[in-house]
């Protein structure tokens, strides 16, 4: 093993290597902490060319290759195992946009780009880019591309997936595969960016991508409205987007609980109402033209609501600040989670015509089968996306009733299953669902993503344990 650390590190230099336990530690562990790998050496290559090299010299000595970003990932996707064999291929020095062609409506950035500042970069070209998620000030677009990353604006603008044009990838083989083309229309066989969009790392590793850019809103609204129930918010999703079509960028679902949760553990937060409700969604407009037009169109139309009974109470942001206040409440919710104690967590897609149907079924299935236990539902609501998370009852100690994990996760699953959804939202698999897909996705299927693995990566060195 000595050879190969000697070799990359006359590829990458000397702070392109981590080889000491105490810096290798945060590249070690997951974000939410619960896997715990042993990397044999941490590399941090600072161009495509050292990824190939990289690459090449791991293939040449079969140790395996486990790609990793801004480690942001909710399933352990990026951590290496305990074998102390495992290179953890880390590409953050990676991290230069390397064009905006405006006029285009792209972008080509390397893998290691932190998120927020191709948001950033995008905006000072007057251009945007939508894909936004809580983690966008750590997380980067390597990974965000190899998870297909959702966040809070697929509704208007669609997954990761469908913000890319072109793709730099290097390939199991150590050979670079050159796909950064900024073409909306090229039907030249097989698509195989999407190959490498949303494998996790187990089919190459991306280092530069072509992404698609937008128009900028000029003007913004975003509101808080108070509901009833799930079944009002996507009556008031569809009323919504009657009126305002591509305009709604944002509609995000949370229960009061999960709002009792924020304010508990985020002292600078407050509540959006005087009285609290059993529901909440958080709506975001965003429209070119600037002015005020977009807030007197939610203005009125929620008013509607509120007199026809639809919904209970609103909340309209009237400045900047209020509306970040506003998204806090949404953004702090996995975090105020995290300080509350473990939970069991799923990360959930339904068609959304069913959507307040399952999470009647299911609720009430929870609660027959594990008495007391408190939902933590909130999520994606306007693409179907719940983060669905079973809480311990009352007095019960959170890592006692995590013992659970795998009879709710059965419960909850296979009622995702009767209700035509899927498993896994927009996490990914990572090493935490892989086992459970199994049970999920059908053996053809399963095959033909073993079928491809094998073909591309038939070494099995690019990031084994995941997925498959
Ligand atoms: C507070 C919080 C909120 C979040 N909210 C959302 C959300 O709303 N929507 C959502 O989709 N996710 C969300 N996530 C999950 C996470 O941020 C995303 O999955 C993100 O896309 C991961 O990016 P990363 O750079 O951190 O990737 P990592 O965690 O480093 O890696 C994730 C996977 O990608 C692979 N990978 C990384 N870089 C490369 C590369 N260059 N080439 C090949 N493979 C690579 C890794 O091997 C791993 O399989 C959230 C996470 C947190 C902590």
């Amino acid at each position: 093993m000595s050879a190969l650390l000697d070799g990359i590190r006359s590829i990458v230099g000397p702070t392109g290597l981590i080889i000491g336990p105490q810096e290798l530690a945060p590249y070690a562990t997951d974000w939410r902490k619960r896997y715990l790998g042993k990397p044999l050496a941490v590399v941090r290559p600072a161009s495509t060319a050292e990824v190939a090299q990289v690459v090449r010299a791991c293939l040449d000595a079969r140790t395996a290759i486990v790609p990793q970003g801004g480690n942001t990932g909710l399933c352990g996707a990026a951590t290496p195992d305990a074998s102390g064999t495992q290179i953890v291929l880390n590409l953050s020095r990676m991290n230069r946009v390397r064009e905006v062609d405006a006029r285009n409506n792209t972008m080509t950035a390397e893998a290691g780009c932190v998120l927020a500042k191709l948001q950033g970069a995008a905006e000072e070209a007057g251009r945007l880019f939508p894909l936004s998620l809580a983690a966008e000030g750590s997380c980067e677009i390597g990974g965000n591309l190899s998870t297909n990353a959702g966040g809070t604006a697929v509704l208007r603008y669609g997954n990761a997936r469908e913000l890319v044009l072109g793709l730099e990838v290097v390939l199991p083989s150590g050979e670079v595969w050159e796909g950064l083309r900024g073409l909306r229309k090229d039907n030249t066989g097989y698509d195989l960016k999407q190959l490498f969009i949303g494998a996790e790392g187990t089919l190459g590793v991306i280092t530069a991508a072509v992404l698609k850019l937008f128009p900028l809103p000029k003007s913004h609204a975003t509101a808080v409205v108070a509901l009833q129930s799930p079944e009002k918010a996507l009556a008031l999703l569809e009323r919504v987007l009657e009126a305002c079509g591509e305009r709604l960028t944002g509609f995000e679902l949370f229960s009061d609980f999960c709002l009792s949760l924020v304010l508990k553990h985020f002292s600078e937060t407050a509540a959006p109402f005087p009285h609290r409700f059993p529901h909440y969604v958080l709506m975001e407009l965003s429209d070119t033209q600037s002015g005020e037009g977009i807030r007197a169109l939610i203005e009125s139309m929620l008013e509607a609501a509120l007199e026809e009974k639809n919904i209970l109470d609103a909340a309209v942001a009237q400045s900047e600040t209020q509306s970040r206040t506003f998204w806090s409440l949404r953004e702090f919710i996995s975090e105020a989670q995290a300080h509350e104690g473990s939970n069991i967590k799923h990360d959930v897609s339904i068609p959304i015509s069913r959507i307040s149907e399952f999470i009647a079924t299911t609720d009430a299935e929870l609660e027959r089968a594990h008495r007391g236990v408190r939902m933590v539902t909130f999520g994606h609501l306007g693409d179907g996306n719940l983060h669905y998370n079973v809480s311990a009852p009352e007095g019960v100690v959170p890592d006692v009733f995590v013992k659970n994990t795998a009879a709710i996760n059965r419960l909850v699953h296979d009622s995702v299953a009767r209700f035509g959804g899927s498993i896994s939202a927009e996490h990914g698999l990572g090493q935490l669902k892989r086992e459970e897909i199994r049970r999920y996705k059908s053996s053809l299927e399963l095959e033909l993503m073993r079928k491809i693995k094998r073909t591309v990566d038939p070494h099995g060195i690019m990031n084994p344990g995941k997925v498959l």
